[in-house]
């Protein structure tokens, strides 16, 4: 008789012995080809709590995107561009590159950290993705069909809840239409999958080039978080403010508008980007406690800061663990030597989320509790005890979280019975 748990341990034990614990989501592909990532492809995961617009969809999907979508043209310089007045002489379409020999895996030289030059400080090339792909999602009704397909392929690999990080740039105008294009995407959804729910992390950006426009992106924000509802319930969750955090603004120049913000918007949540450093000598995860978060976006320095640590448990603050991207920017090559184990062992919540995987791996999330499944040696009940998490500590009211708790319990019998 079939017994999930057997199978798993003897699909784990092969695995580490092929593939070892520092595990390489860009370069091998034949890790996809394992069977243990199978077996972590179906099984019901509950929710992404951490993942980054527009940075989600893998490549061979991104490409089938552009594809689809003539109105987007790629630069000389591999820039995604918006079809129109402005185009730099020698943009195609995506259908004209692939017509011309261009393959899947050129634009994943571009477009993943596979193109950061050896040696170098991976963010610089990382955060040149973003600048290159940024229009990818230029419209509302490209937004639309972007998240219908993001949604639809979570739901594939066993993620029935979305919490999507993302910033509203623009007006107030501007700010609205993306907002109620992630509603018409969700709507789109649940004709496949009526009970699949997003909810949006509204970003700022800490460094140099966002700063001026930090009060924007907030005010755009809130004013998407009155005026677009699912339901009877807020699309706009709760804030958040991300980047390098080595080379940006410390949090502490936002710390009184955060506050203040979260004060004046009752129910409003608050999950902050802090400790994604190898540093010592940072105070962001200390600012972020002070600033009340909820939840810590990756905290992986925590480590360092026996005091923070203990009062992180204490009070039962959950950590987004991100393991691929952890390595794919380099801070634990190792995954038997991520952190967040050691977190996890001393009594803190942690959930294991995807952060950017459009531009870090070839596939969404199945990765990361692959390389924790592995690195930390976890048996199938603490797998189980990680997705529960994620549905825990959601930022979903607590009937949505009954509600989807049981239907993910459901699934989880289904899936042990194989
Ligand atoms: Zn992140």
């Amino acid at each position: 008789m079939y017994n999930a748990a057997e199978q798993y341990e003897s699909l784990k034990s092969s695995f580490r012995a092929q593939f070892g614990t520092s595990i390489d989501f860009l370069r091998d592909a034949d890790v996809y080809a394992s069977p243990l990532y199978d077996f972590i492809r179906r099984m019901p995961k509950g929710a992404d709590l951490h993942a980054h617009a527009d940075a989600i969809l893998p490549m061979d999907e991104q490409v089938a995107f552009l594809r689809d979508h003539p109105e987007l043209v790629i630069t000389p310089e591999w820039q995604i561009h918006y079809f129109g007045l402005g185009a730099p002489y020698g943009s195609r379409t995506m259908a004209e590159c692939l017509a011309d020999g261009l393959t899947v895996d050129d634009f994943r030289r571009q477009w993943t950290v596979l193109g950061a030059a050896e040696g170098s400080y991976v963010w610089d090339w990382f955060e040149g993705i973003f600048t290159k792909c940024g229009a990818i999602c230029t419209s509302p009704s490209l937004v639309q069909d972007y998240y219908t397909r993001v949604m639809l392929y979570y739901h594939s690999i066993g993620v029935e809840h979305l919490e999507l990080r993302s910033p509203f740039f623009g007006t107030r105008e501007d700010a609205l239409a993306r907002g109620n294009a992630y509603l018409r995407a969700l709507q789109e959804v649940r004709k496949t999958d009526p009970a699949f729910t997003l909810r949006i992390v509204a970003c700022g950006g800490k460094n140099d080039v966002w700063d001026p426009l930090f009060d924007s992106l907030m005010d755009n924000a809130m004013y998407v978080r009155e005026n677009v509802k699912d339901g009877g319930h807020d699309l706009v969750v709760a804030i958040d403010i991300v980047n390098d955090e080595d080379r940006s603004y410390s949090l502490s120049r936002y710390e009184d508008r955060v506050r203040e913000i979260v004060a004046s918007h009752p129910g409003l949540r608050l999950t902050l980007h802090a400790g994604e450093s190898l540093h010592g000598k940072n105070k962001e995860i200390e600012i972020a406690l002070r600033c009340g978060i909820d939840r810590l976006g990756h905290g992986f320095n925590l480590y360092r800061y026996p005091e923070l640590q203990e009062e992180v448990r204490r009070k039962g603050i959950c950590m987004e663990i991100c393991p691929v991207s952890n390595a794919a920017l380099g801070y634990c090559a190792d995954f038997s030597a991520h952190p967040a184990n050691g977190y996890r062992k001393s009594g803190i919540p942690v959930v294991i989320c995807s952060d950017d995987s459009a531009y870090q791996a070839h596939s969404v999330l199945i990765g990361d509790y692959l390389a924790v499944a592995v690195g930390w040696d976890l048996s199938l009940d603490e797998l189980r005890g990680l997705c529960r998490a994620s549905i825990e500590y959601s930022f979903l009211s607590e009937e949505e979280k009954s509600a989807l708790l049981a239907r993910w319990e459901a699934e989880w019998d289904l899936f042990e019975k194989g």
